[in-house]
Order: structure tokens, then C-alpha cells, then sequence
């Protein structure tokens, strides 16, 4: 089975280079893999994903806050909350964020496995944006799987360094979607909302103590809410270099926590959809070999079974 891989060049549009938002990763990201011989593999599907549809969004969001999300904001304050300049090409950028994250569920739900290079953006709530998350991707893609029909129950796997509160939030009371975060206790936001398993970790954990919380979790969870689809949010800012992580995740734990994640799931007979989340850097090469390990880990995983 080839492994699906989703990508638009346009997930990387202009930006102002003093932004903190490193906008260029996704571009740079892309250039890893053909740098690491991902254009050439047989065993790898390139695919390029349409933008996610006001349907789709307004299974998530609300009416007044997709009106704001595509027109731009009036309140100033509103404005800040994302961290972004709003521009008409920001919001067709992050359609086509939303609509890769579809598309790999999709896919993910078709073959096992499936990535996309770009998503993750857990910090939108139904109501407005957070933290450089303007629509929650992971959410939107859930409720999708699930009004298809294609599956009853989704679990969500969140690493990201930050906690997924607007996930937490958008599915406080939905049996269908278990909503699991590992993240720094000391990180953003500063106001944690309730997932159906938080697990907040001290500053400074390493490689072995990080995979021990997840072997201590991860199995069970999917053997008590056996999940048919479990969307994994691979956030690379646990990394001890990362710019705004307190964890110390070096580029082998990185590796080694994705490829548990998913033959954990393979495992458990369990599709898998994997987003990058978070990653803040300003050395771009460091920032793309980071964020390259999941694909790294889904195309060994992918071949280990092949
Ligand atoms: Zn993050």
C-alpha cells in the first residue's frame, strides 16, 4: 500500500519576515522530503488537497465567526487573539491547510496511514481564533469523518507541546470524539480547557520519560474507546531546541515518539491521519528536519508492513 502524502505549495504564502510565525516552514518542509528521496519513492502518493468548504467549516465554527474569518475582523482586539495580519491570502492558505487535513483523513481512512504537511492548528475555537490557529483543522476533519458516516468514533491524538484547547473545547460534549493531550504544563494557554485526558508535563522531560507516559496511555485508551480513526497532531515543539516548548525532546525521541504513535494505532487496527502542528524556529533547516520525522516515521512504518 503506498503511503498518501498531502501538500500545496500554497500552504507557504508571502509573510513579514519579522513575524514570528515561521510561514516559510511548510515550503521548506517540502524541500526536506525531496531531499530525503520522498519524491522519487514508489511507495509514496503525492496529493494535492482542494480548500475545505463553508459546509465542512460550519460543522465546527459559527456563522458569525466564519463571517469575520473571511472578511477580516473590525475589533482590534479580536485581530490580536490570532497573532496573524489578516489578508485575503492568509484565508485562502488556511482553506487549503483545513482541506489537507480532510483529505488525509480521507485518505488515512482509505489506505491505514496518511500525513499531511501542514495542520495541527488545535488552538481555534468554535467561536474565534488562538495562538496562530485560525479555523481548528483537526476538529473540522473529525466532525466530517463522522457526518459521512465513514466512522462513529475519532480520537484525537495531540503531542503538540501546547495544549489543544480549542479541540478540548469544541468537543467538551461529544461521546464520538475522545480528545487525548500531552503537553507542557507551563506552556500556552495559560488557561487550560478540559480534554477527556489531559496529561501535563513539568518542564524538561526527556526522550524515555516522554515515551513512557505514552506507553502508559496510548494502548489503553484505544483499547477502552476503540476509536476507528485517531487524527495525530505530531507538533515538533517538544524539541529542546524549540523556540517556545519547555520540553527536551532531542530529533531521535521525535522519531521514535511518532513511529510509536503509529504502530501503536497500526496495531490496534486503528486509521491513522497525521497533522505537524507546531514547530518555532528561526533556523528553517533545523525547524524542516524536525517536522521531517513523521514522514520519515510513516514511511518506515508504511514499509514495515509492505
Ligand atoms: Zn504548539
Amino acid at each position: 500500500m503506498r503511503l498518501p502524502l498531502v501538500y500545496h505549495p500554497g500552504y507557504t504564502i508571502a509573510w513579514p519576515e519579522t513575524h514570528p510565525f515561521p510561514m516559510a516552514k511548510f515550503r521548506a518542509l517540502r524541500e526536506r522530503l525531496t531531499t530525503l528521496g520522498f519524491d522519487d519513492d514508489p511507495a509514496i502518493t503525492w496529493l494535492t488537497p482542494p480548500p475545505a468548504t463553508s459546509a465542512q467549516l460550519l460543522r465546527v465554527h459559527s456563522h458569525d465567526y466564519l463571517q469575520t474569518f473571511y472578511l477580516g475582523d473590525s475589533d482590534p482586539k479580536a485581530r490580536k487573539r490570532s497573532g496573524f495580519p489578516w489578508s485575503p491570502a492568509l484565508v485562502e492558505r488556511t482553506l487549503r491547510e483545513v482541506g489537507g487535513t480532510l483529505l488525509t483523513v480521507e485518505m488515512a481512512l482509505e489506505t491505514g496511514l496518511a500525513c499531511n504537511m501542514a495542520g495541527g492548528t488545535h488552538h481555534a475555537f468554535a467561536n474565534g481564533a488562538s495562538g496562530y490557529c485560525l479555523l481548528n483543522d483537526v476538529a473540522v476533519a473529525a466532525r466530517e469523518a463522522l457526518a459521512q458516516g465513514w466512522v462513529k468514533r475519532v480520537m484525537i491524538v495531540d503531542l503538540d507541546v501546547h495544549q489543544g484547547d480549542g479541540t478540548a473545547s469544541i468537543f467538551q460534549n461529544d461521546p464520538a470524539v475522545f480528545t487525548f493531550s500531552v503537553h507542557g504544563a507551563e506552556n500556552f494557554p495559560f488557561t487550560k480547557q478540559q480534554s477527556d485526558l489531559d496529561i501535563a508535563l513539568p518542564r524538561g522531560i526527556d526522550d524515555d520519560a516522554y515515551l513512557v507516559v505514552l506507553k502508559t496511555h496510548l494502548p489503553r485508551l484505544l483499547n477502552a474507546f476503540r476509536p476507528e480513526l485517531v487524527i495525530y497532531d505530531a507538533g515538533a515543539d517538544v524539541h529542546a531546541g524549540d523556540r517556545l516548548g519547555h520540553l527536551e525532546l532531542s530529533d531521535e525521541g521525535i522519531y521514535k515518539r511518532d513511529r510509536y504513535v503509529i504502530n501503536t494505532c497500526r496495531t490496534a487496527g486503528v486509521s491513522t491521519a497525521c497533522v505537524i502542528g507546531g514547530g518555532y524556529d528561526r533556523n528553517l533547516s533545523a525547524l524542516a528536519g524536525r517536522h521531517a520525522w513523521l514522514f520519515q516515521a510513516a514511511r518506515d512504518a508504511q514499509q514495515a508492513v509492505t
